[in-house]
């Protein structure tokens, strides 16, 4: 303690400027956090160079190399010490930092890489003669040397982290640190799909191997992207895709969306963009939860790639070092326009689901066969190769007559059902979900169309189906209830009980009346009348767990959306439930004219669709 003043500690010391060696370093631990921050801020520093093909090699999970090569304009020689001090930027003049149109801008990179490892730039400048060298170790600037390189720069750090000990121990497997690499490099390739991009693994020396290469794309952005992001998320992705363009107030929205089908079970394929840099954005992801809300259950995530641009002043990137947080000046309108841009997609996508199987799919559906044998099968072994589906050719003979079948479970044959006068006439072929054919374990319907054929899923199908009535009768004058003749009685804990008391004005809405019973019970007077005779006491269980899950959190509109969605799945045909041919032709006909059919409200496939080329492609026919 100080004599004369206690509040000063004895071992203060007086405030004073911290030599460039020490702020670089305290920098880089903002900017350079590991090899993949390093390999974004070269990779970044080779596209505001105008570079149209970017090489980046890395050794030991960049632990020991990081070498980006590019074909960009390059810096002059005599610019080569200043690119290495801090704040020193050829980019924006200090101005306006509200209009920033490169990915870099704060000149902190190359200082930050050269105080915390060894640094070697080689590169000619567009039109120089010939080319120059600086190197940088641990913050020790070397000599400009003349050095040889045709074009453009090439950035090499060597040993990250070997200055700073403490930071090396907090790298991941080299592993681990590759596969941010390749995470870092393919956001970028997105965000720039007409330059290409090698990614190569030099572990052990020589040219290495390429893990990640991405040719330049041609043609408009859409195009382009959608080269692009086949080449990286997957022919599955692309295929299942919706174009989304939208506008609003001088906000652009641009991009790939997946249909809700191809959902991922983590937010692993989650990509945003804003004003072109990959950004990671809690807003952005919230948006995209609830436009999608209504399609997927909480466990699964869909698949986007989006762009956001507007005026660079609109949007604050100059918030974290690394420039992966933005802020939207206006952050309600940025995320309504993704909200209903891509609701609006979604309604358009109609019955469109994943519908037309996978190739991965199809090749496991096709037996494993040796090629060039003949098989003999005897009875015994044809009856076990065909187990459960004995589907046989109809024949007069048998009884069977031409048109609808159905399976019956117990005798495992194929039984007759009336057709023609059903309206399964070959005019129903022409129609998108054709029609129906049979029923398969007493849920799957299969569907004959034009060029294919269809399974549904009619449980799930038959969910969405009232799942959607039910928001249409909520929309147009409330969901029509009706009373039951003997209330049924719950006893419940008592936060459930508080729950559903709060929501039971919202409950009435939905055709569901319930009061208050004394102590520890609630009584359910109404039930919704589109469902008919439900299980009342399983429905308001359910409820009662959807509304503990949601919390607070939700918006009033989306909490209704989430109990009608579990409403629904109790007024379902339930698996088990044999349906007569017009019944099926109906629920096809219904699922043709309602949007969102083609997912059922977990955000799985209601139906698959099979073309003939597929059919013939699964017996070798092409
Ligand atoms: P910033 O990118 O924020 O300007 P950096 O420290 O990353 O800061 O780079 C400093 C300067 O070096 C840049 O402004 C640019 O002029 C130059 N530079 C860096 N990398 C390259 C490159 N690959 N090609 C051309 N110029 C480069
Ligand atoms: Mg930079």
């Amino acid at each position: 303690m100080n004599a004369q003043n206690p509040y000063i500690p004895l071992d203060r010391r007086p405030i004073r400027q911290l030599d460039d060696a020490a702020a670089n370093r305290i920098a880089a631990g903002e900017v350079v956090e590991c090899p993949a921050s390093a390999v974004k801020e070269l990779v970044e520093n080779a596209l505001d160079a105008g570079a149209t093909r970017i090489d980046i090699a890395h050794a030991d999970g960049g632990k020991t190399l990081i070498r980006v090569t590019d074909d960009g304009h390059g810096i002059p020689a005599n610019e080569l010490v200043l690119a290495l001090s801090r704040h020193a930027t050829s980019k924006i003049d200090g101005s306006d930092l509200l209009n920033i149109h490169s990915f870099g801008f704060r000149g902190e990179a190359l200082p930050s890489l050269g105080a915390v490892g060894r640094l070697t730039i080689t590169s000619r400048f567009t039109g120089s003669p010939e080319a120059a060298r600086i190197s940088v170790n641990g913050g020790a600037i070397g000599p400009v040397e003349p050095a040889a390189l045709t074009a453009g720069t090439m950035v090499e750090l060597r040993d990250l982290f070997h200055a700073t000990p403490a930071r090396l121990k907090f790298m991941r497997t080299d592993r681990a640190e590759s596969q941010a690499i390749g995470d870092v490099v393919k956001r970028l390739a997105m965000a720039e799909p007409h330059v290409g991009f090698t990614l190569r693994d030099v572990t052990g020396g020589g040219e290495g191997r390429v893990t990640f290469r991405a040719d330049p794309q041609t043609g408009d952005m859409f195009d382009a992207l959608y080269g692009r992001l086949r080449g990286i998320l997957g022919a599955d992705f692309t295929a299942n895709t919706m174009k989304i363009e939208a506008e609003r107030e001088g906000l652009l929205l641009t991009g790939y969306a997946a249909l809700p089908t191809y959902s991922r079970g983590a937010a692993v394929a989650q990509f945003f963009f804003v004003n072109g840099r990959p950004v990671k954005d809690k807003l952005l992801t919230g948006a995209l939860r609830g436009a999608y809300s209504d399609f997927l259950s909480r466990d699964r995530h869909p698949a986007v790639a989006l762009f956001l641009s507007c005026d660079p002043e609109r949007v604050d990137v100059n918030v974290h070092p690394a420039k992966s947080e933005v802020r939207f000046r206006e952050p309600g309108l940025a995320r309504g326009l993704i909200v209903s841009a891509l609701k609006h997609a979604l309604a358009e996508a109609g019955h469109r689901a994943s519908t037309t199987v996978s190739d991965a799919t199809l090749g496991a559906m096709r037996p494993e066969i040796p090629q060039g044998r003949v098989y003999q099968m005897d009875r015994a072994s044809q009856s076990a190769l065909h187990g459960a589906y004995q589907f046989q050719q109809p024949t007069q003979q048998d009884g069977f007559q031409e048109g609808f079948t159905d399976f019956d479970h117990a005798s495992g044959r194929v039984e007759p059902v009336p057709s023609a006068s059903d309206g399964a006439s070959a005019l129903d072929e022409a129609l998108p979900l054709g029609a129906a054919r049979a029923q398969l374990h007493e849920n799957y319907i299969v569907a004959q169309t034009k060029d294919g054929m269809i399974l549904v899923d009619a449980h799930a199908a038959h969910e969405r189906l009232v799942y959607e009535r039910l928001k249409t009768q909520m929309a147009e004058k409330g969901v029509a209830a009706q009373t039951l003749l003997i209330p049924e009685i719950i006893e419940m804990s008592a936060d459930d009980i508080s729950r559903l008391l709060t929501a039971a004005p919202d409950l009435t809405e939905l055709g569901l009346t319930i009061e208050p019973f004394g102590g520890n019970a609630i009584c359910v007077r109404e039930t919704p009348a589109i469902l008919g005779e439900v299980d009342a006491r399983a429905m308001i269980e359910d409820i009662a767990d959807e509304l503990a899950d949601l919390g607070q959190t939700q918006t009033v509109k989306d909490r209704i959306e989430a109990i009608l969605s579990r409403v629904a799945c109790h007024g379902s045909v339930r698996t088990g439930r044999r349906m007569s041919a017009p019944e099926m032709n109906a629920l096809l006909r219904e699922m043709e004219a309602t949007p969102h059919s083609g997912q059922c409200n977990h955000g799985r496939p209601t139906y698959v669709e099979l073309k003939m080329s597929d059919i013939e492609r699964l017996f070798g026919r092409t």
